[in-house]
């Protein structure tokens, strides 16, 4: 590593403290997807004070928003997420299910930390840029609602992400490793049915029951299963049973749908066949049926040449150590998993025998504290994020830095508990030198960039990036 890279990099822990109290302020106000008006806030106040040109609302939503640095080629993202999930308010540090507020929100999926780290990234290549006085744009991207929002998908289909050359990303996790695979795409529709009240005893022959409808369409949708490709999954909610009285026929019901697959072009095969199903359920029951289209994401593009810049980005940096403390809760909290052993033996089936035959020894960890190989697998995970639609704008790729134990389930209390911990703080400064030193290497390195875009076209093979959110899809912030 050059002197000038590792001095921007040191740059990290000058502002360690306000970075993690940054986190700590976002995990002390859990904020779900596009109401995070604090958490919002908060970064926005730290990245003008570090001198970044703050833009806000982006594509139209509140709680977007960017801090930029720098002039000219290249222009590089840096991805932040800051949005919590409901019911997962969690006392941290605390071993044992204990939730702040019961009921409430809370940072069940880490992303107190993932802004936060992503600024820290941010403000290190600004450093760098100020020393150096070398050509280069760097932008943070406030990305709000990755939780089931898909809020990059909006920014990405409004063109918020065309200047950018590359982006990075991360996600707080339990290894320290490149995220090389794809992740699924998906579509969330709702169907509402609307049909006639009765008296379910009295006039049963006039009412149409919107109930009914729901019913018929989900058993529809479950003889699709068997006919659709291997990878697919259909999930669905009933939002609207239409009341509790059996004694009434029911004339509104709702039901919820996420359709995923690997592709975004295999998603919306199977969502035309289930809005078949709906419509065949509403002319079933004698029904009316209205479909609104809530939100999609693409599947995840890799990109090879910035996954492996990252990966010896991760191997340049020192990940921190387990203290003895961290191990003594890690042990304490994993009495908590319903398994433990499964996360590294899932790395480990990934890569070629001789690789993991090194690695087993790690199987019964508590805590990675080590850099793990870079897998050459692309597999899509069997998951949803947003960042595939960054992905098919231009070319992205990600790292998990070990702020949590080792099988921390995701979404879980265990999770949210681990948030301020002194693993989290130090991991997530971690996880900002590794992305800072991988925009400082694209800065320094036009070929670099030249690689990863070949790349990224090559793929797409001349197909362009079209959004599968249309266009008159609003973001659903509550109250708009
Ligand atoms: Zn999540
Ligand atoms: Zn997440």
């Amino acid at each position: 590593m050059t002197d000038s890279k590792k001095k921007a990099l040191k740059s990290i822990d000058d502002i360690a403290g306000i970075i993690t109290e940054l986190s700590d302020n976002i995990f002390d106000h859990p904020e779900t997807g596009y109401t995070e008006k604090i958490s919002a806030q908060l970064q926005i106040d730290v990245l003008k004070k570090l001198g970044f040109t703050v833009t806000e609302k982006l594509a139209g939503i509140p709680t977007a928003f960017s801090g930029r640095y720098g002039n000219g080629k290249p222009v590089i993202g840096i991805l932040g997420e800051f949005d919590a999930l409901s019911g997962l308010s969690q006392e941290p540090g605390c071993a044992k299910q204990k939730a702040i507020v019961e009921g409430g929100n809370g940072h069940g999926c880490g992303h107190n930390l993932l802004g936060s780290a992503s600024i820290a990234a941010a403000y290190a290549v600004k450093k760098y840029i100020d020393e150096n006085g070398c050509s280069g744009t760097v932008i943070y991207y406030g990305c709000p609602a990755e939780e089931g929002g898909s809020g990059k998908g909006f920014m990405a289909r409004d063109g918020v992400f065309d200047e950018l050359d590359c982006a990075v990303t991360w996600h707080p996790g339990d290894t320290n490793s490149v995220s090389p695979g794809s992740s699924l795409a998906n579509i969330v529709v709702r169907y509402h049915f609307s049909g006639v009240s009765a008296h379910a005893a009295g006039a049963p022959h006039l009412g149409r029951s919107a109930l009914d409808a729901v019913t018929l369409m989900n058993t529809g949708v479950q003889f699709l299963r068997e006919h659709v490709i291997q990878e697919a999954r259909i999930h669905y909610a009933v939002t609207n049973t239409g009341g509790i009285s059996p004694n009434v026929v029911q004339a509104e019901a709702e039901v919820l749908y996420m359709i995923r697959a690997p592709k975004i072009n295999q998603v919306n095969e199977i969502y035309a066949r289930v809005n078949d199903i709906a419509k065949g359920a509403a002319l079933m029951t004698g029904t009316k049926m209205k479909s609104t289209f809530v939100k999609a994401t693409s599947d995840l593009q890799p990109n090879r040449v910035i996954a492996e810049l990252l990966q010896k980005n991760l191997e340049e940096n020192t990940p921190p150590k387990a203290t003895k403390e961290e191990l003594a809760f890690a042990e304490e909290l994993r009495k908590t998993f319903p398994v433990t052993g499964t996360s590294m033996k899932r790395y480990l089936s990934r890569l070629p025998e001789e690789t993991a035959a090194k690695l087993r020894k790690h199987l019964d960890d508590a805590i990675c504290d080590y850099v793990l190989p870079l897998i050459n697998d692309e597999t899509a995970m069997p998951g949803s994020t947003d960042v595939g639609d960054v992905s098919q704008v231009c070319p992205t790729a990600q790292i998990s830095a070990a702020t949590q134990v080792l099988d921390t389930p995701g979404h879980s209390w265990q999770l949210t508990a681990q948030g301020k911990s002194s693993r989290a703080h130090k991991s997530e400064l971690y996880a900002g030198k590794v992305m800072a030193g991988t925009v400082i290497d694209l800065f320094n390195d036009a070929a670099l960039v030249k690689a990863a875009k070949d790349e990224y076209d090559r793929r797409r093979d001349g197909v362009p990036f079209v959004s599968p959110i249309p266009k008159k899809t609003k973001p659903p912030v509550p109250g708009k």
